[in-house]
């Protein structure tokens, strides 16, 4: 019994200590199978969050977005990212330098298509949202990568300011 606790502890301490390990072992709190999904999502919203799809730049709702509010993951609307952080990145997909909150996002390494990326999911419920890169503005240096189609904008009606 003593061993096994030591084992449990030296593995906690290595798992911790490997980010990639510690993603996988991440519970969703929000679970639903695929017709459950497709039931309340479109088809295009179903293949980008569920599927790992990617929009065609320029095609999403929000790229050109400018109106002050807040972006929820379109699955379980867990609110994402603030358009105080949104900027105007060039590529035709709306780009964040900051999610909302640290704990909002999970982050878990993606190689495929021959590249070194870097996944982005909702944390809750495990959509994938897009990829983060390291070619961003001040201050984080980061650049969140959004597909409009794992969004849901809810915009700000000034009821709160002031
Ligand atoms: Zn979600």
């Amino acid at each position: 019994m003593k061993n096994g606790l030591f084992l449990l502890f030296i593995s906690i301490i290595l798992t911790s200590c490997n980010s990639m390990a510690q993603n996988t072992e991440h519970k969703f709190t929000v679970v639903k199978t695929d017709d459950e999904w497709r039931k309340i999502l479109t088809p295009e919203q179903f293949k980008v969050t569920r599927r790992k799809s990617t929009e065609l730049a320029c095609s999403g709702a929000y790229w050109k977005n400018h109106e002050k509010g807040i972006y929820k993951c379109v699955c379980c609307k867990l609110p994402l990212f603030d358009s105080q952080t949104k900027f105007d990145s060039g590529t035709g997909w709306p780009s964040f330098y900051k999610a909302i909150h640290k704990d909002a996002i999970l982050e878990v390494a993606d190689n495929s298509f021959g590249m070194e990326r870097t996944e982005i999911l909702c944390s809750r419920c495990g959509a994938h949202l897009g990829h983060v890169f390291e070619d961003g503005p001040r201050p984080t240096g980061l650049r969140y990568c959004l597909n409009s189609l794992a969004l849901d904008f809810e915009k700000d009606t000034g009821k709160k300011e002031q």
